[in-house]
């Protein structure tokens, strides 16, 4: 069987992993919904559960709340619903990772990145709290507080992969929602999409990209070059 990776003049041209953290190597969903929980409660809002959170959550995170309040919120609101969020999380910390998230890191060849919209000094710890930083070249996570910064993956994706002075072409972004999806369009790399983690996956299927049951399912589509679109994706907001 020929090498799916392939080779160009003996040198490898497999691409370069970015893995994505909550919901995907984290097994955070339930946690997550707790923490949501309790920034509703704080204002008044409905209780959700995980189907609701996985069929409806989105980023920006302001314009979630504000679609499951019911009305606008603010930037000093979203600012204190957020820190109740971030308060009731890490409450509920450790976390378990996903079941094959160890695995799946182990079976890629090639070389390995941690990109994610959580808390870069948090993120770290909890990297090293589950032995995994050895598997990565490079970790980010957010470095500004999420009031007022821009709440989408696309500009932090297209940092990581200029840190790393890596082009798109030579990158597969694997993670767990629509706007993983939408990182790796805007940055030209390729995608695979985890359906275990906080997204619905219909909504993964309707972007095009493949969609994995499971982590290491995900580095097998990854090793047989499937990481593009079967369609074009609709056009999606900035
Ligand atoms: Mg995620």
């Amino acid at each position: 069987m020929p090498d799916p990776i392939g080779t160009v003049d003996g040198m490898s041209a497999k691409p370069h992993l970015v893995w994505d953290w909550n919901g995907t190597l984290l097994d955070d969903l339930s946690l997550v919904v707790d923490a949501t929980n309790a920034a509703f409660a704080e204002c008044g809002g409905p209780r959700i559960d995980a189907d609701h959170h996985r069929r409806r959550f989105r980023r920006p995170i302001a314009d979630y709340y504000a679609e499951v309040l019911g009305r606008p919120v603010g930037a000093a609101e979203f600012a204190q619903l957020n820190r109740v969020f971030h308060d009731a999380y890490q409450a509920g910390l450790p976390c378990a990772l996903t079941a094959d998230a160890d695995a799946a890191l182990r079976a890629w060849p090639g070389s390995q990145s941690l990109l994610s919209m959580w808390f870069h000094d948090e993120l770290m710890l909890a990297v090293a709290g589950h032995r995994l930083t050895e598997h990565f070249a490079r970790i980010d996570g957010m470095r500004r507080p999420l009031d007022g910064a821009v709440d989408h993956k696309s500009p932090y994706l297209a940092d990581h992969l200029a840190a790393m002075r890596l082009p798109g072409a030579e990158v597969v972004l694997i993670g767990d929602t629509v706007d993983d999806a939408r990182a790796a369009a805007s940055t030209g790399t390729g995608c695979v999409l985890y359906a275990g983690g906080f997204t619905d996956p219909g909504q993964l299927r309707a972007t095009g990209y493949p969609v994995a049951d499971s982590l290491v399912d995900a580095v097998a589509l990854v090793l047989a070059g499937v990481t593009t679109p079967k369609a074009k994706l609709p056009r999606m907001g900035a």
